[in-house]
């Protein structure tokens, strides 16, 4: 599929609790290292075009501040868990500023959650000032949003599949801790890949550090980036000397740049 060059920004990279978490007073919780601040997991993805979101986390309305987004041409969810989806009652803001409905594509399991968590939105008689929003069920066929073409790709975050997302040559994918072989097909010759690894040690559904870089080098993909990140990892500091060539960790606000791919 032809895809113009993107700028891919991390708005978030943290896991379900951000860090700092509240309450602790670990190194990395109390660290003054920016890089140590980090958000609910999401990204944002642009063309000189076309503006799409991946995944309403609880910091939606935040990042949406923090990164300066005037406007928001949809919405594509990776999986239905609460630091995912939870920030979708900000969608307002862009409801009133661009006079329409926001389009959401998510698969029927996110959509189903998306339904109920946020059912007065989708009510017969609604009051005025909800979040208006479209919903758009997919599944493993690509799709475009204006001109930035969607390849979705199923992986498992233990029992649960979950959609990631390969844009031209750049694929992220959180909240993953098995790719089968058939979508890894999907993935190979990515320029740039994120990935989520939560801490050093397993997880039952997340990457630890070691299978997230094992994942990375199998597909023989030249850039990885970790995202989904736990205060259990430890520093981006210390955790970022030790990395492979080739890896390395986000952080909030990191930006990257792809190339078309025609
Ligand atoms: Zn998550
Ligand atoms: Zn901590
Ligand atoms: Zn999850």
């Amino acid at each position: 599929m032809i895809c113009p060059p993107l700028t891919i920004t991390f708005l978030g990279t943290g896991t379900s609790s951000g860090v700092p978490m509240i309450g602790c007073t670990c190194v990395v919780c109390t660290s003054s290292d920016k890089k140590d601040k980090r958000l609910r997991s999401s990204i944002l993805v642009q063309s000189e075009t076309t503006t799409i979101v991946v995944d309403t986390t609880p910091d939606f309305r935040y990042q949406m501040l923090r990164a300066q987004v005037k406007g928001l041409d949809a919405i594509i969810f990776t999986h239905p868990h609460k630091d995912h989806v939870a920030g979708l009652d900000d969608v307002r803001a862009f409801n009133f500023f661009q006079h329409k409905a926001m389009p959401l594509y998510a698969n029927s399991l996110t959509e189903e959650a998306i339904k109920r968590e946020f059912a007065y939105a989708f009510a017969d008689k609604k009051y005025p000032g909800i979040p208006e929003l479209i919903l758009n069920t997919i599944d493993d066929q690509p799709f475009y949003i204006g001109d930035i073409p969607v390849i979705p790709v199923e992986v498992w975050h233990h029992k649960m599949p979950v959609l990631g997302y390969r844009f031209g040559n750049f694929t992220y994918i959180t909240d993953a801790n098995r790719i089968e072989e058939a979508e890894k097909e999907k993935i190979k010759g990515s320029d740039i890949i994120i990935l989520n690894a939560l801490r050093k040690e397993t997880h039952i559904s997340h990457y630890s550090l070691d299978e997230a870089i094992a994942e990375v080098k199998g597909l023989c993909i030249p850039q990885g980036y970790f995202t989904h990140i736990s205060h259990q990892l430890g520093t981006h500091q210390s955790v970022s000397v030790g990395l492979p060539k080739g890896i390395a960790l986000s952080y909030d606000d990191l930006v990257l740049y792809t190339a078309a791919v025609s």
